[in-house]
C-alpha cells in the first residue's frame, strides 16, 4: 500500500478526470478517467474503486465534493494494469544562448529547438534540429536524455538546416549522422525537407495529420496546420503545443514565402487550432515576443489571433 494525493480536476462536463501523484514510495503513475456521477466523496470514492479496482479511503475532504479542485488523501495499489504515462520533458533550447553561441546569424534569427520527450524513459524527439547539432546533442546528454527521433515544423533551412542567405546552417543531416535516428515530417513537406537538407527518402517517415508518434510513453500528436508552408505541423503533447513558424506569442507566420497561403492560415488559427484548450502551454518556433505562455492568453493577446477568432464567430 502506498500513499497517494488524488486531485479532483474540474470540468464543465462534471468530474472527468484526475490524477495520482505521489507521497513518498515508488513513482505513482495512474491518470484516472472518474465516471461523471460523483458528486458527493463517497460517491467518488465509490466511482474509483468500481472503474479501477483501487481502494479508496478518504482521510480528508468536505462533506460535499464540489467542482472545485480538492485534494484527498488515499491508499493506492501500485503495479495495477493502469499504463504507465510517462512525465512530460520538454526543454526550449534558444539559438545564441543555449546552443549555438557562437553564430551571429543563428543567434538573430531568433529559433528555438525543442527537446521534448518521456522524463522517466530517458527518450526524446527533437523539434527542428538546427544551427548547433552538437550543442543540441549536448544539451539533451546533460539532462540523461536520448534523442530518438526528429520532429520537423515545415521544412525553412532555420529549422531543418541547409543553404540561408548564403550561409550553410547545420540540421537534419547533420543530426542523422551524428544521432542516427528518424525524421518526421507531413507528406506534403517531405520533398521540400529533401530538397533543402540533403537527407534520403530512408532517413524520413512521412506523415498524414493526427498520426502519433511516442518517445517513451509520451504521445505526441501531428498536427497539420497550413499557412506558413503547405506541410506545416505543430505537435501537441500532454500539456504543451509547439508550433513552429504557425503562431508566435505575437504573431503568426509569414504567408508571403513560397508555398504560403493567407487563406490556409487564416482556417489554421479559427478552425484547426480552435478547439485545443487554452491551458496549453505555447512553445514558438521563434522568440518574437516572448519564449512561452498559456495558449488562453494567446488567443488574448496575440492580435492576429484574436482578429481571426472573431471573425469567424461572427460568421
Ligand atoms: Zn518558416
Ligand atoms: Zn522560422
Amino acid at each position: 500500500m502506498h500513499l497517494a494525493v488524488l486531485t479532483q480536476r474540474r470540468s464543465h462536463t462534471g468530474v472527468a478526470g484526475a490524477a495520482l501523484g505521489r507521497v513518498g514510495g515508488p513513482a505513482l503513475a495512474l491518470a484516472l478517467a472518474l465516471p461523471r456521477v460523483a458528486s458527493t466523496a463517497p460517491e467518488l470514492e465509490h466511482a474509483i474503486e468500481r472503474a479501477h479496482g483501487i481502494e479508496v479511503q478518504t482521510v480528508r475532504t468536505a462533506a460535499r465534493m464540489t467542482w472545485r479542485s480538492r485534494s484527498v488523501i488515499c491508499p493506492a495499489r501500485v503495479g495495477d494494469k493502469q499504463r504507465p504515462v510517462g512525465t512530460l520533458y520538454i526543454r526550449q533550447l534558444l539559438v545564441g544562448r543555449d546552443i549555438g553561441r557562437a553564430n551571429p546569424a543563428g543567434k538573430q534569427m531568433q529559433n528555438f529547438v525543442y527537446l521534448v520527450g518521456d522524463k522517466d524513459a530517458g527518450a526524446c524527439f527533437v523539434v527542428d534540429p538546427a544551427w548547433d547539432v552538437a550543442g543540441i546533442v549536448e544539451r539533451a546528454g546533460e539532462d540523461g536524455m536520448k534523442i530518438t527521433g526528429a520532429l520537423v515544423t515545415h521544412y525553412h533551412p532555420d529549422h531543418v538546416g541547409g543553404s540561408l542567405f548564403g550561409l550553410s546552417v547545420e540540421g537534419l543531416a547533420d543530426l542523422v549522422a551524428k544521432n542516427p535516428c528518424k525524421v518526421h515530417v507531413h507528406k506534403l513537406e517531405a520533398d521540400g525537407v529533401k530538397r533543402v537538407t540533403g537527407i534520403s527518402e530512408e532517413d524520413m517517415v512521412r506523415h498524414e495529420g493526427n498520426d502519433k508518434v511516442s518517445a517513451g510513453e509520451v504521445e505526441v500528436e501531428l498536427l497539420h496546420t497550413p499557412g506558413h508552408t503547405p506541410g506545416s505541423q505543430c505537435f501537441r503533447l500532454k500539456s504543451a503545443l509547439v508550433s513552429g513558424d504557425t503562431l508566435f506569442l505575437q504573431g503568426c507566420g509569414r504567408v508571403d514565402l513560397p508555398g504560403g497561403s493567407a487563406e490556409e492560415m487564416e482556417r489554421t488559427l479559427s478552425q484547426r487550432l480552435s478547439k485545443l484548450p487554452d491551458d496549453l502551454t505555447l512553445y514558438p518556433g521563434h522568440a518574437y515576443g516572448g519564449e512561452h505562455a498559456p495558449l488562453g492568453e494567446v488567443r488574448r493577446t496575440n492580435p492576429f489571433l484574436s482578429s481571426f477568432q472573431k471573425r469567424s464567430r461572427a460568421r
